[in-house]
């Protein structure tokens, strides 16, 4: 196998949510499962994708593999590999899935033949392991022109599209047009939300499920408020000695001991904050779409125009200086670190730029953890979202979010009652007002963030995700 890779999931156990969600939901997912196990009678369901690590899907399928594997279906995960010009053709897919240029090329024939040559490759090396009548869930764009010959292969194919656009455009159109030639002939499709579905494949062949977050992953376990501190100190995002004995330990996902090692590089005119002091903080790749320079511009905009309180703004992203996937990254950072030079000194005290270290996925995930649990306010004021992650990361954490209304965070918040929404995010002064309305009302802060964790436990963890794929793959089995 050259191209072709097994990622390997560790097994958990359901039985941890019943606590969450009592023992009722969770018999429900375990008898799906059971009745999956037996109508696949010893047929194996397959994930396919690009990749195991990074973004939210790879976060997820770690997650609901486990469990999968947990309550006795046989669920493996596969990751495909391609040429630098593939995977240039792909991102250039995924741009226009969500109505965006991205290098504006034109996925015309030959880009065709890259595509479908690389995925026939790799679709050689699969039919190595894959059996007729198994089940192969299809990721994102990157898998799509492997469907044609799988299902010529006798698998039973489903489609999974991670992204979308609320509404379409030429670029939308581009990007469904070179994937129909692959698509057309896969009966079963999920996207995360209704807008994002395509006209032509509104026909009763796509299904809904929304994303979900792992309650029990290093990024969202329960920390209790010293280790917390002891993190963000250790990390160098707040000030001052860490606690008599070191906390800055966690369990990782193996059950192995982990501990934070590394620190941030934080870009700061004085010190850093004190534990007291109330933090408002955005986590997001360095991306334009993430807004960073916004929430930074609208910050300075509520500190000069409100009486604000004694706050501080941290935008916390990867280290664009190690190892990057994320092209555009360092641009970004850059953009947002002229525009902090650039602030009065008075703002300028009260800014944290900072770059997480990555080269440990969950020494990265905790200190995420740590800080989106120490935030006063979490903000994702993104111009344009599939579905945030970080959003519901924070909303399970009890944090009042403030989120752009797009794309899928239109679901994920009601706005006024679990977060609040930002009909336009270009407007900063609605977005400064609101970030002061919140950091002046705690109760009504407190109101949204135990509004924002209770739906999260009812609609966003992994068991209703798993129960849907249930349902889904269930159907594939009757067509
Ligand atoms: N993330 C992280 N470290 C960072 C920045 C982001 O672990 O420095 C995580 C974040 O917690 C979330 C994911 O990356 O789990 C981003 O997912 P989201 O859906 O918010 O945005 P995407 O990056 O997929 O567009």
């Amino acid at each position: 196998m050259d191209l072709v890779h097994e990622v390997h999931a560790q097994i958990r156990s359901l039985e941890r949510f019943v606590p969450l969600l009592g023992e009722a939901a969770v018999d429900e997912a375990r008898s799906l499962a059971h009745r999956l196990h037996e109508r696949l009678a010893g047929g194996v369901i397959w994930n396919v994708n690009s990749t195991a690590v990074g973004g939210g899907v790879a976060e997820m399928l770690h997650s609901l593999l486990g469990y999968a594997r947990g309550a006795g279906l046989d669920v493996r995960w596969l990751t495909i590999g391609g040429s630098l010009e593939f995977f240039r053709i792909t991102k250039r897919l995924h741009h226009a899935l969500h109505g965006e240029r991205g290098d504006g090329s034109l996925l015309d024939e030959s880009a065709h033949e890259v595509y479908a040559s690389n995925l026939g490759r790799n679709a050689l090396e699969l039919r190595e392991l894959i059996r007729p009548g198994d089940v192969v869930l299809l990721h994102d764009p990157q898998t799509a022109g492997l469907a044609p010959t799988l299902l010529a292969a006798g698998a039973r194919v489903l489609w999974r599209c991670h992204i979308g656009a609320d509404e379409t455009n030429d670029d939308v159109e581009l990007g469904w047009r070179f994937l129909a030639r692959y698509l057309d002939g896969v009966g079963c499709m999920i996207f995360s939300r209704e807008s994002y579905v395509p006209a032509r494949y509104r026909d009763g062949r796509a299904s809904i499920i929304q994303p979900s977050i792992d309650a029990f992953s290093t990024k969202n376990v329960e920390l209790d408020e010293p280790t917390v501190r002891s993190i963000l100190v250790h990390v160098g995002l707040l000030e001052g000695p860490p606690p008599a004995s070191p906390r800055y330990t966690f369990v990782r996902s193996d059950d192995t001991p982990g501990r934070v090692e590394r620190s941030a590089d934080v870009i700061r005119l004085g010190r850093a904050p004190a534990w007291e002091t109330p933090l408002v903080v955005q986590v997001s790749r360095w991306d334009p779409l993430k807004d960073m320079l916004g929430v930074l511009r609208g910050f300075s905009l509520m500190v000069q125009n409100h009486a604000a309180p004694e706050v501080d703004l941290v935008l916390a992203g990867p280290n664009v200086r190690a190892v990057a996937d994320d092209p555009e990254g360092p641009a970004v950072f850059e953009a947002v670190y002229r525009d902090f030079l650039e602030q009065p000194p008075a703002i300028r005290a009260h800014v944290h730029l900072a770059m997480l270290p990555t080269a440990d996925v969950e020494e990265n995930a905790v200190i995420v953890n740590a800080l989106q649990r120490h935030a006063a306010v979490v903000v994702q004021k993104s111009l344009h979202e599939g579905f945030g992650l970080t959003v519901t990361e924070a909303m399970w954490k009890a944090r009042p979010v403030i989120a752009g209304a797009v794309g899928g965070i239109q679901d994920q918040i009601e706005d006024g009652v679990s977060g609040v929404l930002l009909r336009d995010p270009t407007d900063l002064g609605t977005f400064a007002g609101e970030l002061h309305r919140i950091l002046a009302d705690p109760s009504s802060a407190a109101r949204l963030g135990a509004a924002a964790r209770e739906r999260v436990r009812e609609r966003f963890l992994g068991v209703r995700h798993l129960v849907q794929y249930g349902a889904v793959i269930g159907r594939l089995l009757d067509a």
